[in-house]
């Protein structure tokens, strides 16, 4: 599998993953932050083939572009864990009511659920419902990589003072769930850097508690 991050939202730093699978060049756009004629173009120029837009949770940041995508690649499905549908179209609950634009995202085409397969050519895509964060934050896993949205950073966990969080379970869906992956799987956080399984077990003071 071959990922690109972009940064589509400077004020929130939103890492938006573009992610495909080289032989069938099927693409998958995880967290469009906002419309970006950046990443449509290299969809375009690299002749790849965008099957879904998957967003790790309802917040504004990571919905943000939902419309510009699924107009430009209508067949792309839109996808969202089904306890966080509500976030989609509600500004108060997707918190994009505080922000500059207000947003509301088209309906999903596909609500997920923990343990689902998303398939990109050969390869799956595992759904990890991770709550916490919000009800429904997943993180998604293929081959060494973890893309673990905003309940997983480097050195950090997300937010759990906002609606819908709850720290008891994000540090559950932490330690009973990413923390059982191998040491070698790379996180790919929501926001800033990447890290690895490994580096978060030694240095998250967060994991273990
Ligand atoms: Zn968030
Ligand atoms: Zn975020």
């Amino acid at each position: 599998m071959k990922f690109k991050a972009f940064i589509l939202l400077p004020s929130f730093q939103t890492n938006t993953y573009l992610l495909w699978e080289e032989k069938s060049k099927e693409a998958m756009l995880i967290d469009p932050a906002a419309e970006s004629d950046a990443v449509s173009d290299f969809i375009t120029n690299n002749d790849l083939t965008l099957r879904y837009i998957i967003n790790t949770h309802g917040h504004g940041d990571h919905i943000g572009g939902n419309v510009f995508f699924k107009k430009r690649f209508p067949d792309a499905k839109l996808a969202i864990h089904k306890d966080d549908k509500v976030m989609l179209q509600k500004s108060d609950l997707n918190l994009s009511l505080y922000y500059e634009e207000e947003t509301i995202s088209p309906e999903p085409n596909q609500l997920l659920k923990d343990g689902d397969n998303i398939t990109l050519g050969e390869k799956k895509i595992k759904v990890i419902h991770t709550p916490g964060h919000t009800k429904g934050g997943i993180a998604l896993l293929v081959e060494d990589l973890l893309f673990s949205g905003d309940t997983l950073f480097l050195e950090d966990i997300g937010r759990t003072d906002l609606p819908g969080g709850s720290y008891t379970q994000l540090i559950e869906s932490i330690n009973d769930r990413l923390m059982l992956l191998p040491e070698n799987t790379k996180v790919l956080p929501g926001h800033g850097d990447g890290s690895t399984i490994g580096h978060e077990k030694q240095y998250n003071p967060y994991v273990g508690k």
